[in-house]
């Protein structure tokens, strides 16, 4: 690579995960020129997409939800055709009922099911109502500010509805089932479900940082060794100077770039794609809807026909099934067997496209984890999903927050 040197490039970026983009776009459009290094072969870093055989696998299972602020200020949502699924889960339990217990307003043929079938006492179904009526709508303040403590011990008082139905889902949103991370994160999360529809877009999440990277100077497979405030260094040894770095990382690589800087514990978790030998209607009668076990009998923290929202993610008019668990040693034979439990449909001829195990999907967030974090450590711009929510937004607003302190320091 030709070295680069000031003053032609203003900012180097490192990383073009969804916060290295946002801060990119954010300096470009401010004036600045702004190159980004990326160690991989391709944009997204945890939210890319591939296609195997015909078919679109994310690397993970994830959903784009509309409401975040963030994801409504920067991206182009009519471009990425979003697909929604159900606001609400299929409660597949031991008994063999198989209830949708949805948000009414918005799925209008769930409310007899969800009525019938949110498990509680009335009264602590009405003051759950009101609970997420509170956290749904009213100021983001009230949330942020009040005092912080596991989502845990704040979901208790809800009984059945947090054990067979809140703790169930949340586990798969945040890769972790010990009900301990930050009650303010977790409401800020219930606040986007309550708010808006939980997507994919119609090509595949890859398709975000794709349209995010949209004329942004991207250099692939350039990984950074070292960064000082004015300058990086690459694996090859060659140097970059620019007016200001950003490093924009997962939070490994950042505490390895940044010795010293705040790494917070990673949750894991595996997800597998199968290719199914039936069509949509024949699994949660075609409802594209999370399915989730309140009697937890396996490993499977969720499992959904993505086609069933998304068809163009498949082929064959055959359903394409993703399936979560935590950690990264599952056995696939134990997931099968939980699959068919959780579909109630034979499953031994699904085809395995594609198994993700993935160490690092998410940072922890712990009661007191700040929501924001400095924009600087030793004079480096930081962004990513570890300094601000461990999320979508978390990662865009991150870099969008970076950028803007970059831009007023002159
Ligand atoms: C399976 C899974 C499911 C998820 N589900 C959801 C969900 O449903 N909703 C939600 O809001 N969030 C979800 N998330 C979280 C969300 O995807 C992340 O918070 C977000 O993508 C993080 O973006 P980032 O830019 O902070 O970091 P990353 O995406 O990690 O980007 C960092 C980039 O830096 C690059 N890099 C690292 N080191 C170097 C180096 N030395 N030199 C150059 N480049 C380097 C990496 O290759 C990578 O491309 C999920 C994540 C996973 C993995």
């Amino acid at each position: 690579m030709t070295p680069l040197r000031e003053p032609e490039i203003d900012v180097v970026v490192v990383g073009a995960g969804l916060a290295g983009l946002a801060a990119a776009r954010h300096l470009a459009a401010h004036g600045r020129t702004c190159v980004v290094l990326e160690a991989s072969d391709g944009v997204g870093g945890r939210m890319r997409s591939d296609v195997v055989d015909g078919v679109t696998v994310d690397r993970g299972f994830q959903l784009l939800n509309p409401a975040y602020p963030e994801a409504e200020r920067v991206l182009d949502l009519d471009a990425l055709a979003l697909r929604p699924f159900t606001a609400g889960v299929l409660l597949a339990g031991a008994d063999g009922q198989r209830p949708v217990v949805a948000d009414p307003r918005r799925t209008p043929s769930a409310l007899a099911s969800t009525v019938r079938s949110t498990p509680g006492s009335r009264l602590q179904q009405l003051r759950f109502a009101a609970y997420a009526a509170g956290v749904g709508y009213l100021p983001a303040s009230r949330i942020k500010d009040g005092v912080d403590t596991t989502i845990g011990e704040t979901l208790r008082p809800f009984g059945e509805i947090t054990e067979r139905v809140l703790a169930p889902f949340l586990s798969g949103v945040l890769f972790d089932d010990s009900r301990t991370t930050s009650r303010r994160f977790v409401e800020l999360v219930l606040r986007s479900f309550v708010r808006g529809t939980p997507s994919v877009p119609s090509a595949g999440m890859g398709a975000i940082p794709v349209q995010l990277a949209q004329g942004v100077d991207v250099r692939l497979s350039t990984p950074v060794r070292s960064v000082t405030a004015t300058s990086v260094t690459l694996e090859d040894g060659s140097v970059i100077a620019a007016r200001a770095v950003v490093v924009a990382t997962d939070a490994g690589a950042a505490g390895a770039l940044l010795p010293g800087l705040e790494v917070p514990r990673m949750n894991a978790g595996t997800t597998w794609w199968h290719l199914t030998d039936v069509p949509d209607s024949a699994l949660t009668q075609g409802i594209p809807v999370l399915v989730v076990d309140p009697d937890r009998r396996g490993p499977v923290v969720n499992t959904v026909a993505v086609s069933s929202a998304a068809p163009a993610y498949s082929r064959d008019g055959r359903a394409l099934v993703a399936s979560t668990a935590l950690g990264l040693e599952v056995d696939e034979a134990d997931v099968r067997r939980h699959l068919g439990l959780l579909h109630g449909v034979e499953v031994s001829r699904w085809d395995t496209v594609a198994v993700h195990r993935i160490a690092a999907c998410v940072p922890a967030m712990p009661p007191g984890t700040p929501l924001t974090r400095e924009p600087t450590y030793d004079g480096v711009y930081v962004a990513g999903d570890h300094r601000d929510t461990a999320s979508i937004q978390g990662a865009l607003v991150s870099g969008r927050r970076i950028a803007t302190a970059l831009l007023r320091s002159g």
